[in-house]
């Protein structure tokens, strides 16, 4: 077998091209110079993710203000990252007959470790009650490790306008079942009795009491959304205690 001499497959450059080769390069940076800037002015301008983006999580309420979240623990078992951390209870063990969550249990403790979490999706898929949610914030960064872990406070969804806050009984009548076919509407005016002889100064009375007496509409379940956008005040302040350093936390590896 003889060894053909190599033959480069470009064809050779001309007089012209040999010259200019040494500067090629810089014609790509010329023409840059042209193009509209695509810098993102983050984190005082926020661009709203696609609707379907999956970000941090919620613990979703019914319209009573009762917590979806039975503490089953399913969604721990089908994380793959080992990032959801459950314990239940009972909520027979409660005083009075309030309940946290329609039916036995509830979620006592729910923690979620951001620096674990591949945002993968799998546990609100395993979720029996569509308690777990993911919202479109992408907000996660923060400057200490321990800070990364979210607990229940931090998932749980906001109380709408119009929810009893928990724990209280669970509507007359009703057991879990008609909770999870979407039957409860709104609190009633059991539950604002219950509430009112047992914590007359909770905030959510009033709110609860206008939508029992049909001055308000039923109540919408809130969602964590994504921070509006930083006010210059806002940024200043975070830049100040920063050193200038306006961007993600130092959170990193696991936990
Ligand atoms: S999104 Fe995926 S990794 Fe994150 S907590 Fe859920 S199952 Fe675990
Ligand atoms: S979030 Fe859903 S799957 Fe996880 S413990 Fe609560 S009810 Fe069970």
């Amino acid at each position: 077998m003889t060894d053909k001499p190599y033959e480069p497959l470009r064809p050779k450059k001309g007089p012209l091209g040999e010259l200019l080769a040494p500067v090629a390069g810089f014609g790509v940076t010329f023409s840059s110079m042209f193009r509209p800037t695509v810098t993102e002015q983050y984190p005082r301008t926020k661009t709203p993710p696609q609707r379907r983006y999956h970000g941090r999580h919620q613990l979703n309420r019914y319209a009573d203000g009762l917590e979806k979240c039975i503490g089953c623990e399913l969604c721990a078992w089908a994380c793959p990252a080992d990032a959801i951390y459950v314990e239940g209870a009972d909520n027979a063990d409660l005083p009075d007959g309030g309940h946290m969550s329609p039916g036995e249990r509830y979620g006592r403790v729910y923690q979620i470790n951001y620096l674990r979490c591949i945002f993968c999706g799998l546990c609100i898929e395993a979720c029996p009650t569509r308690a777990l949610t993911m919202t479109n914030d992408y907000e996660l960064a923060g400057p200490e490790r321990a800070g990364m872990i979210y607990e229940k406070k931090d998932l749980l969804a906001p109380l709408a306008e119009g929810m009893l806050a928990a724990p209280h009984p669970m509507v007359e009548g009703t057991t879990d079942t008609e909770y999870y076919r979407g039957e409860v509407a709104a609190p009633t005016a059991e539950q604002l009795d219950w509430v009112r002889d047992r914590r007359p100064d909770d905030a959510t009375l009033s709110g609860a009491e206008r939508v029992v007496h049909g001055e308000a509409p039923p109540p919408t379940p809130s969602r964590h959304r994504l921070r509006g956008s930083a006010t210059k005040a806002a940024v200043a302040t975070r830049e100040a205690a920063t050193g200038g350093h306006v961007g993600t936390g130092s959170a990193g590896g696991r936990a």
